[in-house]
């Protein structure tokens, strides 16, 4: 297999004891070694989350988690409030919509965050919403919206907020309970680092109050059932063991490093990486960029496309371009996962080298060096804790 130096939002590398932990022989998840690692990775996963509410955890991509917010809260006719402002916001309103939700999209340029008065406006046209519905970082641009205050505008509501935490959970502050969040979801291969294949939920007791009285049909994503089965030690279905004891070790790297100096990691690989971009010339995008990745235009004359297929090819490096509207206009590079300081200074170098290889001369030797530079001071602040 060709080895990448993988440096997108999602999927991320993988720390090496992870990598050893997925390698462990097959177990049953009903033995009692399983059953007190799965309890320990349940109580754990709640002070990630940082909330007293259950978290529980399902055998799906991160998008099973977002259909699982809604089939558990949501009865068909309800009003819902999407904001949208990227890929992962139309797929969370198209879904709603597939459920038979009337969904009210605020449609937010992509890049921007979601103004508040926009917010309170649309919740004065539809008053009775059931909920709102919002990515806190939404991935296709690298923009961070105001997630503490929607849910202070939300909190004396009847509106539930329904929060896709996909790439910043983990990756920076975001106190469930604290911050009056009802529905969070998250998923394993972001900040998380691990493979694809699991995903995180969380409801508050108003959302469980709402889950009651649901009647969207829901049966794999039952939250009711895990509840039960839970409180047994148990997964409801069969558990993904291998990824389960992986995610263990996560949450132990996570506890022991402590989450303040792994949001830090992240924060200095964001850092870093705006320093050299913008000493290479390069502009960020997203109005409020999320440290958890960085996303910025490709140079004038230069087809963003190209330039990832360049890096990839010819550097051995993957990082992800836009999609949609945004596609060939810019570029996004990852700071979730075991990145150590020389993956992302190469990366960086390789990225201004393939800038050059397509319109020679765009950027100066003296800029490279220098953009390394400023890059590796940011590093130092912040030890590479994820490895
Ligand atoms: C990655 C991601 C998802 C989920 O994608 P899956 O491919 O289903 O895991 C959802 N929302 C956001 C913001 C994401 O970054």
């Amino acid at each position: 297999m060709k080895s990448y130096t993988l440096m997108t939002p999602g999927p991320v590398p993988l720390p090496q004891k992870v990598l050893d932990v997925l390698a462990s022989p097959m177990e049953h998840h009903r033995t009692p070694e399983f059953i007190a690692l799965w309890n320990r990775v349940l109580s754990n996963l709640k002070r990630v989350f940082l909330t007293e509410n259950d978290v529980y955890i399902h055998t799906s991509t991160g998008s099973g988690a977002m259909e699982s917010a809604l089939v558990n809260v949501l009865s068909p006719g309800d009003d819902v409030i999407a904001i949208v402002s990227g890929k992962f916001g139309e797929r969370w309103a198209d879904m709603a919509e597939v459920y038979g939700a009337r969904v009210h999209r605020l449609n937010v340029a992509w890049g921007k965050a979601v103004r508040i008065q926009d917010l309170e406006a649309k919740l004065s046209e539809v008053p009775n919403a059931r909920a709102v519905l919002c990515q806190a970082c939404e991935t296709s641009t690298g923009v961070l919206h105001p997630i503490r205050e929607i849910g202070k505008i939300l909190a004396d509501r009847p509106t539930l907020f329904v929060v896709d935490a996909i790439t910043a959970l983990g990756a920076l502050p975001m106190p469930m309970d604290e911050w009056h969040l009802d529905v969070v979801v998250a998923g394993s291969q972001k900040a998380f680092m691990l493979p694809a294949g699991l995903a995180f939920i969380s409801l508050s007791k108003k959302a469980w109050a709402a889950s009651e009285t649901a009647r969207t049909p829901r049966f794999y994503f039952d939250l009711r059932r895990e509840r039960d089965a839970n409180r047994n030690g148990e997964s409801y279905f069969s558990s993904a063991v291998t990824h389960v004891r992986a995610l263990d070790s996560v949450l132990d790297l996570f506890l022991s490093q402590g989450l303040e100096s792994v949001q830090a990691r992240i924060q200095a690989l964001s850092r870093a990486t705006m320093v050299a971009a913008s000493e290479i010339g390069l502009s960020i995008f997203p109005e409020v960029p999320s440290p958890s990745l960085s996303a910025f235009y490709v140079p004038a004359g230069i087809d963003g496309q190209k330039l990832r297929t360049e890096m990839e090819v010819r550097e051995s490096i993957i990082v992800m371009g836009g999609q949609d509207q945004l596609k060939g206009k810019i570029i996004r590079i990852g700071n979730m996962g075991a990145i150590s300081d020389e993956n992302l200074l190469q990366t960086l170098r390789a990225l201004a080298q393939s800038i050059n290889r397509l319109k020679p001369e765009t950027i100066s030797e003296l800029q490279i060096s220098r953009a390394v530079e400023f890059a590796r001071a940011e590093l130092t602040k912040a030890p590479a804790v994820l490895l």
